[in-house]
């Protein structure tokens, strides 16, 4: 049984903010210059400008001309995590916390930051923290812990196969969609329930290890695999009958008169695989295995990305176990943010302008549905 299409709680918009609103932030981060790269002294060339003032990217094409690409937002290689947090994920959070699905991703060539923005656990230095923890953090301080739950799943795809990283017994886990709802599950993962902060950081560092022991013995390294943290919510909202309250209209949720009201809504970040060619390193045996799925999980990745843009009636999720685990909550009346990572090197020139690419691609996903009921 759908609800009726309820009041919302947000400001009247006018057409164009709404649009800005419902499009997927995307945005650019660089990170400082690693040990070789400063070692490399007066030679390192470099191949981008930022401006972060007017969010702005400027990419050298060649030695006279350069292209300019606008970005929600641009960090430049001091930005901190918190600020990251605050820009990238905060938004997302927050609405996950209304009882929307949201997703926060990480793409970008291996070794530009990926990890470091989303993973980081800040064992030594909380300031370091990256969103996982960050976005768990701020969760458990916006709800109440008598009537509200949140517990996570924490997942690794490699090889077009999910692994659990919190039970690393357990492989092959199948992606399930409910015909009627739409709703992705993935029977047989743990699913763990969250008390406290330090509880979310044991998990992190039980799925880090877990994931660098699985790449391990698989003879692979983590960023030929994608990492994804699915937090589930569950509020019980108290609500007075004559109370106007924002639901998202494909949550599950009993309707007022049945209170109290259950708002059920998920969250997914994740640390993508990174996105270089990898034929381009002379690949053999089961790293071309490897390069296969990888392209095949983020070009089906990219051309979702498409198809949302151009507001296609097809949205082609059906191509990868990646874009199948984030059905419902890309897109739709999710809201999502990018963060597109690069390094400043001119040497990566080719894999630093595709995944500028992407990200100016991803730039004109509209969430649609959530545009119309606004
Ligand atoms: P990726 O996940 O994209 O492969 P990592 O997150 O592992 O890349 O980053 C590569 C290295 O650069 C790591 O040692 C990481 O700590 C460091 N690094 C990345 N981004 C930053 C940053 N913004 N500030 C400081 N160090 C960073």
């Amino acid at each position: 049984r759908r609800p009726p299409s309820p009041a919302r709680a947000r400001p009247a918009a006018d057409h164009d903010a709404t649009a800005d609103l419902c499009r997927v932030r995307v945005a650019l981060r660089i990170r400082p210059k690693n040990t070789d790269e400063l070692a490399q002294g007066a030679d390192f060339d470099t191949c981008v400008e930022l401006q972060p003032e007017c969010k702005k990217l400027k990419l050298k094409k060649n030695n006279w001309a350069s292209e300019s690409y606008q970005f929600d937002e641009i960090f430049g290689e001091n930005s901190s995590q918190k600020r990251i947090y605050e820009v990238v994920a905060k938004p997302v959070v927050e609405s996950v916390l209304e009882g929307y699905n949201g997703t926060v991703m990480a793409y970008g060539q291996t070794g530009t930051g990926k990890t470091y923005t989303v993973g980081q656990l800040g064992k030594e230095d909380p300031s370091e923290r990256g969103i996982m923890v960050r976005a768990l953090e701020h969760i458990l301080s916006s709800m109440s812990l008598e009537t509200d739950s949140v517990a996570v799943s924490y997942l690794q795809l490699y090889l077009e196969s999910v692994q659990d990283l919190l039970a690393p017994e357990k492989t092959n886990i199948p992606i399930v969609e409910d015909p009627k709802t739409g709703e992705v599950s993935l029977p047989g993962a743990a699913i763990v329930e969250i008390k406290d902060l330090e509880h979310v950081c044991q998990l992190l560092q039980i799925g880090e290890t877990n994931r660098h022991a699985a790449n391990t013995k698989m003879n692979t390294e983590s960023s030929r695999s994608h990492a994804i943290l699915i937090i589930h919510l569950q509020r019980s909202l108290k609500i007075k009958e004559e109370t106007t309250v924002s639901i998202p209209s494909d949550t599950e949720h009993t309707l007022p008169g049945d209170l109290p009201l259950v708002l059920k809504s998920k969250l997914l970040i994740v640390d993508l695989a990174g996105s270089e060619r990898i034929d381009k390193s002379g690949s053999e045996g089961h790293m071309i295995e490897e390069a296969k799925f990888i392209n095949l999980s983020l070009s089906s990745l990219g051309k979702c990305i498409n198809a949302l843009a151009e507001n296609s009636s097809h949205i082609p999720t059906r191509d990868s176990k990646l874009t199948r685990m984030l059905r419902d909550s890309f897109g739709g009346t999710a809201r999502t943010s990018l963060v597109v990572t690069i390094g400043p090197s001119a040497r990566h020139h080719s894999e630093t302008s595709s995944t500028v690419l992407f990200g100016q691609r991803a730039m004109k996903v509209v969430n649609t549905i959530r545009l119309k009921e606004e």
